[in-house]
């Protein structure tokens, strides 16, 4: 994770631009076109700098049925074109978006606090990969998925955490697949997904294949209830996705979570323990550790412990923090006063409960919502903060003593979204990964997210996968299924607070 250059200054002049032409109001996508009208607003704020960057339309239900129509009439077409020729959409927009890379990562960064390296060298790159992976996926639909038909209108809610990244992650596949969709952003990072809402008008996009509704949590509500809704992907905290499962339980609508996590990252004593020190940078500090499968519980095998803990400290010392649009730092800024209050409430918490707490020495930025990087040692397994996700830049550490233990410790979580396993001794890694309940396992290596790699979660983690073939099923119904399925399914009983 090198860089080159650094923001460019007229990448920055551009965004600046942008936002100055969309002063009054950033509007909704229905139907191919942008929709500014409705009274209720809400400010999208830098949370680097706590300045306001621009005033959002709030959907209502009322803008989610006219998106809802607006996919349900485009399905028709879409769905019927063959393969090859939806793909060439999927590569247009994919080079659409390499063109404007830097725009791209000056507003995500800008949008969301997280570092311009970050944005250019990781997220926006992924996004084009996502789309030029799923562009050769629908070339190749008649052939691979026979039998196959696509599911139909795909309602999909997503984070802040990796906004456009995200967003990539739900319309690639659904849209290669022969599907349309009506997508609604995280309310704190709307402006990447209005951007690629241009790129979709530029690129020639059938109104109302992709359909963008913004707002908060009543709006993904709408979408989860809307009747004419297929099929239903959400990622988002564990309790929102318990939510939804239980709106739309008996609808009949297809469903896929990816939810938090709270991933072990297993250091054992033959590990390269310098390369485990920076696979931690990576693990928990890295966007924030705003990342669903974050290394967020590090497990070190006894006899390394101090020596890996002061290796962590000395080079926490020189993690930098503050402007996300420098491309000399490495930790933004948490994405809200929200979150930073949650993570800062839960540190002091672990604090409480006695835990100690090593925390980054460096200032921060007077502005904005920073967090410095930490990590706390003396964590009693049974403790908050090692059982709840922070979904911030804190990580919890505990000693194991045989790989047994290690495993044991690693799968005391209620989630299972991935895990890193750190080991010179490729039997031992191979080993512990097999033991350890994850979506994904990582050996000598951390958060490596490819479109040619499925995702996703067990236990209350999620279900479902995205990426490569397995997520592309997630946007298809078998033709038997088709066939056995009912005009209206009967009730489906889900007990309260099931995962
Ligand atoms: P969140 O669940 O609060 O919000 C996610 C989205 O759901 C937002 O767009 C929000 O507006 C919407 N929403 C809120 N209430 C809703 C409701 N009742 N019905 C429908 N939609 C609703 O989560 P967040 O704080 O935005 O994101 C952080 C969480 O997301 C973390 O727990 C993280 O682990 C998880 N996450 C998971 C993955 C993954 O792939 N597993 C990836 C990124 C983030």
């Amino acid at each position: 994770r090198t860089m080159e250059y650094g923001p460019a200054p007229e990448a920055n002049e551009e965004v600046s631009a942008w936002l100055k032409a969309r002063a009054a109001g950033i509007g909704h996508f229905i139907g191919g076109k942008f929709i500014a009208s409705g009274k209720e607003r809400f400010a999208t704020v830098n949370p680097a700098t706590e300045a306001e960057l621009a005033r959002v339309v709030q959907g209502s239900e009322a803008e989610v049925d006219a998106a809802v129509k607006a996919a349900r009439g485009a399905f028709a077409k879409w769905s019927k074109l063959p393969g090859h020729e939806r793909a060439r959409y999927l590569y247009a927009i994919a080079r659409h978006i390499q063109k404007r890379e830097r725009f791209f990562a000056v507003l995500e960064s800008m949008d969301n606090g997280k570092p311009i390296r970050e944005t250019r060298d990781i997220d926006i790159p992924l996004v084009a990969r996502h789309f030029y992976h799923h562009a050769g996926w629908a070339e190749m639909v008649e052939s691979e998925f026979e039998g196959f038909s696509p599911v139909g209108v795909c309602g999909q809610i997503i984070p802040w955490n990796f906004p456009l990244l995200m967003l990539a992650w739900k319309i690639a596949p659904a849209l290669a697949a022969g599907n349309t969709v009506v997508l609604k952003p995280a309310e704190q990072t709307p402006l990447t997904a209005t951007a690629f809402a241009e790129i979709c008008e530029e690129v020639g996009l059938p109104a109302g294949v992709v359909n963008i509704v913004h707002g908060d949590g009543r709006t993904g509500a709408a979408i989860c209830a809307h009747e004419d809704i297929d099929k239903i992907a959400f990622t988002g905290s564990t309790e929102v996705g318990r939510i939804i499962r239980e709106a739309i339980a008996g609808s009949g609508k297809k469903l896929s979570l990816e939810l938090g996590g709270k991933s072990p990252f297993i250091v054992f004593e033959d590990a390269d323990l310098d390369g485990a020190v920076e696979g931690v940078v990576d693990a928990i500090w890295f966007n924030q550790g705003e990342v669903c499968c974050a290394g967020s519980r590090i497990l070190v095998q006894e006899g390394v412990a101090e020596r890996f803990y002061d290796k962590l400290r000395r080079r926490m010392e020189t993690l930098r923090v503050g402007n996300p649009l420098d491309k000399g730092i490495d930790v933004g800024a948490v994405v809200s006063a929200e979150q930073l209050q949650r993570v800062s409430a839960l540190v002091k918490q672990g604090e409480e409960e006695g835990c100690t707490l090593w925390r980054a020495p460096g200032v921060l930025p007077e502005r904005g919502y920073f967090f410095s990087p930490s990590f706390f040692t003396e964590v009693d397994p049974a403790s908050t903060v090692c059982g709840v996700e922070i979904f911030g830049p804190v990580a919890v550490a505990m000693t194991f003593r045989t790989p047994e233990e290690a495993a044991e410790l690693a799968n005391n979580t209620r989630y299972g979204l991935a895990a890193s396993i750190w080991s010179e001794n490729i039997n031992l890694a191979l080993d512990a990964a097999a033991k350890v309940k994850a979506g994904v396992v990582w050996v000598n290596c951390t958060n490596m997210l490819d479109a040619g790699s499925g995702f996703g979660g067990y236990r209350e983690s999620g279900f479902g996968r995205e990426g490569a073939r397995e997520g592309l099923y997630e946007y298809f119904v078998s033709d038997v299924e088709k066939a056995l399925k009912p005009a209206k399914e009967a009730e489906i009983f889900i007990p309260r607070g099931a995962p």
